[in-house]
């Protein structure tokens, strides 16, 4: 049986780096400054202010959680913010930080005004958690010295840093936590404008040259996604080295279609997932966990990757009772 994570990486619109990838320079289309970071205007509106404003009073900025759908643009814009800033930034991620050793480790480490990255921040331990109240706070981490009746517990001062955390869950977030962050900022899907100007600009640079008609197409089925926006760019550019003339509007659309992209963007676990509702539940409410072993699907997967999106073009709906598939869900699947 092929395990969750395996079909994950099968997935065509899946955001996930594939290590077949190293030919696709991805780190060169990562935007490096916020002026060449398409949308999310509020987000960069207000980061320009506090950017600004702390540059200004020479202090580090505050700290940061910015939450959303993976993929969006979030490691992307802690990065932007380090490079605006002209600080360091260190990444790491929830799951990563074992031990409050690790952590403490870490922050002791950072330079004044540096930016420390923690990527599915609500998958840290509570135990490690705790660290960060006073580091976000005050500057300091209390750490035990000595061992057995010469242990003592001792204030370790931390030069002044900015936390930024990236969650798809908020809602996971301890509240002591999350009231530490003084900036909580939600990315939201891209619009197919937008994601246009993204494949304009990224297929120059990899050598395509798409035109309006073409870019608009793509920008459908990337799903409001800028990395998966990057995955087709990247599959279209193979399909191209190979002699396919992905220029032709019909040859282009035969070859999404092959790949198992359809007119949205929807791909077959999206679909599946549609079915099952309609199929198997005849469109009534079920809980995720029983879609999840309908589908033999992680409900994590489904959760944070397969429902935003369906969420956002109106598929489905959700509530107390139950995932349940819309009217224009179920004229989708119909086609
Ligand atoms: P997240 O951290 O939310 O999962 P990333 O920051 O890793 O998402 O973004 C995935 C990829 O999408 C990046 O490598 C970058 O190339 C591209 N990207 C994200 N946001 C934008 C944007 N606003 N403009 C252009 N490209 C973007």
């Amino acid at each position: 049986m092929i395990s969750s994570s395996q079909r994950d990486t099968q997935r065509i619109v899946s955001g996930k780096e594939k290590s077949s990838d190293t030919s696709f320079p991805e780190n060169t289309l990562r935007p490096k400054k916020i002026e060449d970071y398409v949308g999310q205007e509020k987000i960069k509106k207000h980061l320009l202010v506090s950017i600004s404003s702390a540059k200004i009073r020479k202090e580090a900025l505050e700290h940061i959680i910015f939450y959303g759908p993976p993929w969006l643009g979030k490691t992307t814009l802690a990065n932007i913010i380090a490079n605006e800033m002209g600080v360091n930034i260190k990444s790491s991620s929830g799951p990563a930080i074992e031990k409050q050793s690790d952590l403490v480790s870490i922050l002791s480490n950072l330079e004044e005004g540096d930016i420390l990255f923690i990527d599915e921040i609500h998958r840290l331990k509570p135990q490690i958690e705790e660290i960060l109240y006073t580091g976000m706070e005050d500057f300091s981490v209390d750490i035990m010295v000595g061992t057995g009746t010469w242990a003592q517990w001792v204030k370790l001062p931390l030069k002044k840093f900015t936390l930024i955390g990236a969650t798809t869950k908020l809602s996971c977030l301890s509240s002591p936590l999350r009231d530490r962050f003084w900036n909580i900022l939600k990315l939201d899907f891209y619009s197919d404008q937008e994601i246009g100007k993204i494949l304009q600009k990224n297929s120059q640079t990899i050598n395509l040259n798409l035109d309006d008609i073409i870019v608009k197409m793509l920008a459908k089925r990337a799903r409001g996604t800028p990395r998966i926006a990057n995955r087709i760019l990247k599959i279209i550019r193979d399909y191209h080295t190979i002699g396919k003339n992905i220029y032709e509007q019909k040859e282009l659309e035969n070859i999404l279609y092959d790949i198992g992209i359809d007119s949205l963007g929807l791909d077959y676990l999206d679909r599946k997932y549609l079915q099952t509702l309609l199929e198997k539940f005849a469109g009534w409410p079920v809980g995720l966990g029983t879609i999840a072993a309908a589908i033999g699907e992680e409900e994590s997967t489904l959760e944070d990757v397969v429902e935003p999106y369906l969420l956002q073009v109106g598929f489905i709906e959700r509530s107390p009772r139950g995932r349940k598939i819309t009217f224009s869900g179920k004229e989708h699947i119909n086609q």
